[in-house]
């Protein structure tokens, strides 16, 4: 059976299980993505899934970047951080020298990797390589013009009560707010890793910035952020050579009502699938695959059938 999560504790009630909604819950619960079983291996059973190669990669990204401590590979039991390049720019005012950055990136992507049993001949010194492209490319470019505010910053933002008078909040941690250029306020930003072109139709647009945009207005870690502006940071890894752009969102009123709105309608779905326990696989997921879920053979075991694709 899979590992649980260190020191995990499973929910108590339907006010335990819904009482923190994070970002990524919502796409567990609603779109493309979603699957109620998994939902439960994740957020009930609390059982860690094998690492994923494109998770471990965006991880050794991120770590790169923000020293955000670890959560999978080796940092699953010692979430440890090392300082990344925004962290160094931060303490010390100054950008960080190419080779230390390509150093970080090579130390957290080896760690990473060791953990991963799905990793082709050559495929860890490609994507290292690929990283190091993608930092002296257009990432230095682009993060020599920033300047940061606040690293990995952490919000949770009480909502109304729900019809029982059970409390719940939005909750998320943003990578990074920075000032851009010779902006006069900090906005948010976000590093994405993505095999393909990022695209102004992506969920991520309109679920994850105006979900950190309402925590930026309401919440005192992130006072003075300009709420209205979310930046992605993407390091595509395509087949010729890796390249990082950003993509800036623009987020009004509607899209923060749209998505406060939207969340309302994933907490009642979640105390619905607590109270009856129906967590009912969803194999037309787009994640439904033996080598994209990780929890495909609990769910061949609970639920029958058979999950399509073959394990790598
Ligand atoms: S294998 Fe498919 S149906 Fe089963 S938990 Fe994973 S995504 Fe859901």
């Amino acid at each position: 059976m899979y590992p649980r999560k260190p020191d995990w504790k499973a929910p108590e009630s339907a006010a335990d299980f819904t009482r923190f909604i994070h970002q990524s819950t919502i796409g567990d619960v609603q779109g493309p993505f979603a699957c109620h079983a998994q939902l439960k291996y994740k957020a009930i059973d609390g059982y860690r899934s094998k690492p994923a190669k494109a998770l471990s990669y965006g991880t050794a990204w991120d770590r790169m970047q923000y020293a955000v401590a670890g959560t999978t590979g080796p940092y699953a039991t010692k979430p440890e951080t090392l300082d990344g390049y925004f962290r160094e720019k931060q303490k010390s005012g100054e950008d960080m020298p190419e080779k230390d950055v390509k150093e970080v990136f090579d130390q957290v992507w080896t760690e990473e990797a060791s953990e991963l049993e799905d990793l082709k001949e050559g495929e860890k010194d490609d994507l290292l390589k690929r990283g190091f492209i993608a930092i002296g490319g257009a990432w230095m470019d682009i993060a020599k013009t920033l300047q940061p505010h606040k690293l990995h910053t952490e919000f949770s933002v009480p909502m109304q009560p729900d019809q029982d008078g059970d409390e719940w909040f939005l909750r998320g941690s943003v990578d990074m707010s920075a000032y851009k250029g010779d902006s006069d306020k900090p906005h948010l930003r976000d590093a994405k890793t993505s095999g393909k072109s990022w695209s102004l139709g992506v969920a991520d647009n309109k679920v994850q910035a105006p979900h950190y945009s309402i925590g930026a207005i309401n919440s005192s870690s992130l006072e003075g952020v300009d709420p209205d502006k979310f930046t992605f940071e993407v390091m595509v890894k395509n087949k010729t050579k890796a390249n990082v752009s950003e993509h800036v969102v623009k987020i009004d009123d509607l899209m923060r009502t749209t998505h406060l709105r939207r969340t309302a309608i994933i907490r009642d779905i979640m105390r619905m699938l607590w109270k009856t326990g129906d967590f009912l696989p969803n194999r037309d997921s787009m994640t439904c695959s033996r080598s994209n879920c990780g929890y495909w053979s609990a769910c061949e075991r609970e639920f029958g059938g058979t999950v399509r694709g073959v394990e790598v």
